[in-house]
């Protein structure tokens, strides 16, 4: 049966714009890390693309590392993209990033524009594509110039591989000394990916300024915590289908009886509001000005209807803003 994506898709979700561009995102978008690789069940990430796209979520986030094996979730996305999504090609916005280990030798990791160049010609192939919409740096070398990182990302956009650039795991000062590379350079960064979630705060010191400073948009990768702030650790035992019995970025010694707590009492504020903690835990992010998108994963079709009704959900009122904090602060 052919896909024929739902009419009503752009009533779904609200888009908002993506620092000072002419860019916007869906509140919500669909990372690729897990679920998606040469080991998983390909129907079911058709299900999840399908799903995703059928209810507004345009953006779709790869990385050339991901799958297992590495690169295999960008062979999955291409395969799909030439099943279903390719006659839609001007209604996605695809990234795809270098910085992490991808192949042996020198010339295969951190931030070369040896490596970036390189990576991203393979990742096109890997997906089929002519260019991708945005090309990021996957975090920065501490070897590598900032200058010659920043110039390949330049390079890589005047080429017409990439649309726009981003910059992810990038620390606030670095990311200010970046931007005003890449602006000099006449290819503005975009936008940031940084891990954001209740559970790990880091960008609240100093990185969002930096971002509304300069003008670039926050993506909030593992807004969940990886499925951490959601009720699928609350039977006791770890669920078999679950990413942290898969135990490779998710441990179960991570979830531990005082985040369990924690979590719980979240879970409890969110239960007020008539919400899931899933769906508060992103409606949280979703406050920020600039934080343009949460960047979810999901194993299961429920779980990104789950997140699409976050982004439609009340915001959150003072007084339960202030009792999360207090929860956070213990
Ligand atoms: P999340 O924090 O959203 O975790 C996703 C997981 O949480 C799902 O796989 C699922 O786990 C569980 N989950 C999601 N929704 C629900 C729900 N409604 N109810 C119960 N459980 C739920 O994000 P990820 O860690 O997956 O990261 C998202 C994306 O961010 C990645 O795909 C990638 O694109 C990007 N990323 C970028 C990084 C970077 O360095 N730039 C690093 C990491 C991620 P389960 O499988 O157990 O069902």
């Amino acid at each position: 049966s052919h896909y024929q994506p739902d009419a009503h898709r752009y009533s779904c979700l609200p888009y908002r714009r993506c620092g000072r561009s002419g860019l916007k995102l869906p509140a919500v978008s669909l990372g690729l890390w897990h679920n998606f690789g040469g080991v998983d069940r390909f129907e079911n990430a058709r299900a999840l693309v399908r799903c995703a796209f059928d209810h507004g979520i345009t953006h779709f986030d790869l990385a050339n590392n991901y799958g297992p094996p590495p690169g295999s979730a960008e062979e999955t996305f291409g395969a799909l993209l030439a099943g279903d999504l390719k006659p839609w090609r001007d209604e996605l916005v695809i990234s795809t990033k270098a910085g992490y280990t991808m192949w042996p030798g020198p010339y295969g990791d951190w931030g070369s524009r040896k490596y970036l160049v390189a990576s991203l010609d393979q990742s096109l192939r890997r997906m089929g594509l002519d260019y991708v919409d945005i090309f990021y740096h996957h975090r920065p070398d501490p070897e590598t110039p900032l200058e010659e990182t920043m110039a390949a990302l330049a390079h890589i956009v005047k080429s017409g591989k990439a649309l726009y650039v981003g910059l992810s795991n990038y620390p606030a000062e670095l990311t200010r000394r970046a931007a005003a590379l890449l602006r000099e350079l006449g290819t503005p960064c975009l936008i940031h990916q940084p891990r954001y979630s209740m559970l790990d705060r880091w960008v609240e010191g100093g990185l969002l300024d930096a971002l509304a400073d300069e003008g670039i948009g926050g993506i909030a990768f593992s807004p969940l915590a990886q499925g951490v702030l959601t009720d699928r650790y609350f039977g006791g035992e770890i669920p078999a289908d679950s990413r942290a019995a898969r135990g490779a970025f998710l441990k179960p010694e991570q979830i531990t009886a005082e985040k369990l707590a924690l979590v719980r009492a979240l879970n409890d504020i969110a239960a007020a509001r008539g919400q899931k903690l899933a769906q508060m835990a992103l409606s949280w992010l979703l406050r920020q000005p600039a934080i343009s998108s949460v960047l979810i994963g999901a194993s299961r079709p429920e779980q990104i209807l789950d997140a699409v009704g976050a982004a439609n959900a009340a915001p959150l009122a003072q007084d339960e803003l202030a009792a999360i904090e207090a929860l956070l602060r213990k």
